[in-house]
């Protein structure tokens, strides 16, 4: 098995892990619905993208229980 040559020491480590928090995302607000969105993607809420629909959105999605 591999072992550490050398200790790490709190110092190190804690330099190392500086840069590993995680950044909160920059949304936008969808020009069509006003929700707020990523950058660059898809509005999750209403299928817009540069102003016109790409992705149909429906409100209810009937689900057959007993089905398979
Ligand atoms: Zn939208």
């Amino acid at each position: 098995m591999a072992v550490p040559q050398n200790k790490i020491t709190r110092s190190r480590r804690g330099n190392r892990r500086s840069h590993d928090s995680l950044v909160a995302d920059n949304p936008n607000e969808c020009p069509n619905c006003g929700e707020l969105k990523r950058p660059h993607h898809v509005c999750g809420a209403c299928g817009h993208y540069a102003d016109r629909e790409v992705v149909a959105v429906v409100d209810d999605v009937e689900i057959d229980e007993d089905a398979a």
